[in-house]
């Protein structure tokens, strides 16, 4: 029998939230229900095509940083789950591009922190109720009751922005991720009562669309260590902040 019944994971059209789904449906752990929301489902052949191979994959429209679209998709949501509730939230939709001191520009900054950091906030509000009714179905903590997801970057800790570390330069998405941690560990807090486990998760340097070509590693090797992870997770790792290895990182 599957740990948790059900996964809902934001931009799954392409790159790691793709993948995710794709190694999610083929897995042996695989939850019954898999939900793959992406702004613009249509757009992706990709996502369609599986959707076409797999029972239990679900693909609904979600823009995450639009109030209205995480309203409606929430309903859709409950008609799907229903008195189950929701096990694990994965907010991995971000944007990100580089902006040094020269050309960074409030709009890019007020850009990534929309969609990077108060987009999974809200995201988790509006899932917060399926989610504790997952949560209220069991004890401990990990997938097999309720878990939300942060998907954060190494380029967010604070700590680790220094000498190498210092070498990428963007002041929108480093600061962007680096205030999704603390959002991270501000729904620690609150949601500790509840038996919902929240974490953030660094998925290593990987070779999508925003990682680029010369990444260290392949979005299989990437989500294969993810889902490691995220299978292993209990009580000891709420609030934290690990990598793809399972490696605590400082934020
Ligand atoms: P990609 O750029 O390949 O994919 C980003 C995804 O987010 C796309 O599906 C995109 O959808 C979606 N998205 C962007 N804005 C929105 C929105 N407003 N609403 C819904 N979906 C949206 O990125 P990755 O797959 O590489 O990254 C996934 C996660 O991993 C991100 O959180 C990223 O910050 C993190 N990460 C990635 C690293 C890497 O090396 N790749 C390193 C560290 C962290 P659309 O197709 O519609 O644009």
């Amino acid at each position: 029998m599957s740990l948790w019944k059900s996964v809902l994971i934001t931009g799954c059209s392409r790159g790691i939230g793709l993948q995710l789904v794709k190694e999610l449906a083929n897995s042996n752990g695989r939850p019954a229900t898999i939900i793959a929301t992406a702004r613009n489902p249509a757009a992706s052949t990709a996502l369609q095509d599986l959707s076409k191979t797999y029972a239990g994959l679900h693909i609904i429209t979600l823009d995450v940083s639009s109030e209205k679209s995480i309203s409606s998709a929430s309903e859709e949501v409950l008609s799907i789950v229903g008195s189950a509730g929701l096990n694990c939230l994965i907010n991995n939709a971000a944007i990100g591009f580089p902006t040094n001191i020269s050309n960074v520009t409030p709009e890019a900054m007020m850009a990534n922190f929309q969609v990077n950091t108060v987009a999974p906030l809200f995201v988790t509000k509006a899932f917060m109720p399926l989610l504790q009714t997952a949560a209220t179905r069991s004890s401990g903590m990990g997938l097999h009751r309720a878990a939300v997801i942060n998907m954060s970057s190494v380029l967010g800790s604070i700590t680790l922005n220094f000498g190498d570390g210092a070498n990428f330069r963007s002041y929108a998405y480093r600061t962007s991720k680096a205030a999704l941690n603390m959002v991270t560990r501000c729904l620690a807090a609150d949601l500790e009562s509840s038996g919902i486990l929240c974490m953030s998760l660094h998925p290593g340097w990987v070779r999508t669309d925003m990682g680029g070509p010369y990444a260290d590693l392949t979005v299989e090797e990437s989500v294969s260590g993810i889902l490691s992870v995220l299978f292993s997770l209990n009580e000891q790792n709420h609030g934290g902040f690990l990598d793809y290895r399972g490696e605590n990182l400082q934020c």
